[in-house]
């Protein structure tokens, strides 16, 4: 009997099979940040004046999907000149060789799922993937926390917040349209299937269980007033979206209120796995 808060590869055979079913059609959050990644995984792409960041790059499956999006928003995948990473984990990077190929972009990862990827490498659950051909790739950056990522103006404050991976990383930037300036935050990795028993006991990770919380605590009090999501349901991009084009004036990514929801709910949707395990409600 699995446990439910596992990842379950078959669950995902339709997506893998049908990745155009999944596409979102590329726009604008605010000012130079853009949304192009698909329903199921967010990417997010940095207009800047000496050319473009690109945060995650999504399944292998899902890389046309991923540089038509690119196109669509009206630049071109050869200008990217940095890859960002959340974390090392497949549904994040299944574009970045190819897209480090055609651009010659930099990729920055989580010095620790650098080591990861070099002495675990079955810990980036590529098996789960499903797609013959991804391969892992040697980061020209290995994030330390606290790092800032520079690009033409654009500042990019890179926050270790081990717990899904050791090596997630969250990313918090100032953005800034007609006088108006927000910061975006973006939480590396909060998907408990590689914190539950089965997966812990497995792999022998149990450590991670240490990290978590407090994590979740370490960037619950930034001012952040534009959540993102490496997954579109975390932060509701999708119906976001469907707002934005509804009534483009009031922007329904701009929420101050929204951000520490974020940690909270992470927070206890953790400490209800913990209490599904005690009384064995966590095995399907
Ligand atoms: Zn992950």
């Amino acid at each position: 009997m699995p446990s439910k808060y596992l990842f379950q590869a078959k669950n995902h055979e339709h997506f893998y099979k049908y990745p155009e079913e999944y596409y979102v059609k590329p726009f604008r959050i605010f000012s130079n940040l853009y949304f192009v990644g698909n329903k199921d995984v967010g990417s997010y792409l940095l207009d800047t004046e000496e050319g473009l960041i690109l945060i995650d790059t999504t399944y292998p499956t899902t890389r046309a999907l991923l540089i038509q999006s690119i196109w669509e928003a009206g630049f071109n995948p050869k200008n990217i000149r940095y890859i960002l990473h959340t974390h090392g984990h497949f549904d994040h990077f299944g574009a970045t060789k190819l897209l480090q190929s055609l651009s010659g972009a930099k990729t920055f990862l989580g010095g620790e799922d650098a080591k990861m990827f070099r002495e675990r490498p079955e810990l980036a659950l590529i098996e789960d993937a499903h797609y013959t051909f991804l391969d892992l790739f040697e980061p020209d950056v290995m994030l330390q926390d606290g790092d800032i990522i520079r690009l033409g103006s654009t500042k990019i404050r890179a926050v270790s917040t081990p717990g899904h991976t050791m090596g997630v990383f969250s990313y918090f930037m100032e953005l800034t349209e007609n006088g108006e300036t927000h910061l975006a935050g973006l939480y590396g990795g909060i998907g408990l299937n590689t914190l539950c028993r089965d997966s812990v006991e497995k792999s022998g990770t149990g450590y991670l269980r240490d990290y978590y919380l407090a994590s979740l605590e370490k960037v619950r009090t930034e001012p952040v007033d534009i959540v993102l999501g490496n997954h579109t349901a975390q932060n509701k991009t999708l119906e976001k979206y469907e707002l934005l084009q509804k009534n483009p004036g009031n922007n329904p990514f701009i929420n101050p209120k929204e951000w520490v929801q974020f940690p909270d709910g992470a927070k206890a949707l953790y400490c209800q796995m913990l209490e599904d395990e005690h009384f064995g409600a966590d095995q399907i």
